[in-house]
């Protein structure tokens, strides 16, 4: 008989990494952070109509401390990529980047010197979502699957490296 078998009703078997990457998904805040047209968007998606708080992530806050996820919404000029790198460094671990649209994932039609081809280049970005711009489905379809990847990844400091390798592998479903 297993352990399952001989325990009360109501008694629920877990690994402290499930338990603590459920609490992070289901606590996932945006930092306030729009940079162009696709932050219109952002804010359709946290609005009644799309509703963002049905994942209880309603509140963007408006201070990076306590902020987990950053939505690059829009595209970064170089005057703005220091600032949104200190934004990034302000951010307490764990925390993660979604890159939204294809101006903030590539530079999009914006190929010029004035604008970074690729938040990939300031600060690690943990999800791309492409479109001009993605409508709130997609960027709410794009937040559920970070929370997945948030949901299998090892804890501890190398935790990430750990789980982009199992990916690599096809280890993780
Ligand atoms: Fe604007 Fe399109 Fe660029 Fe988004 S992807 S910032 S909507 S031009």
């Amino acid at each position: 008989m297993g352990i399952e078998e001989k325990l009360p009703a109501g008694v629920l078997l877990t690994s402290v990494e499930t338990l603590v990457n459920w609490s992070r998904k289901t606590s996932f805040w945006g930092a306030t952070f729009g940079l162009a047209c696709c932050a219109i968007e952002m804010m359709a998606a946290g609005g009644p109509h799309y509703d963002l708080g049905r994942w209880g992530m309603e509140v963007f806050r408006a201070s990076p401390r306590q902020a987990d996820l950053m939505i690059v919404a829009g595209r970064v000029s170089q005057k703005m990529a220091p600032v949104l790198r200190q934004i990034y460094d302000q951010m307490a671990e764990p925390r993660w980047v979604l890159s939204m649209g294809v101006c903030a994932s590539s530079g999009g039609m914006f190929n010029n010197y004035a604008i970074v081809q690729g938040v990939d280049h300031i600060v690690p970005v943990d999800m791309y979502l492409p479109g001009c711009p993605p409508r709130p489905e997609m960027l709410i379809d794009a937040i559920l699957k970070l929370r997945e990847k948030v949901m299998h990844e090892p804890l501890g400091p190398n935790g990430r490296k750990m789980h982009e390798a199992r990916l690599a592998r096809g280890d993780v479903p």
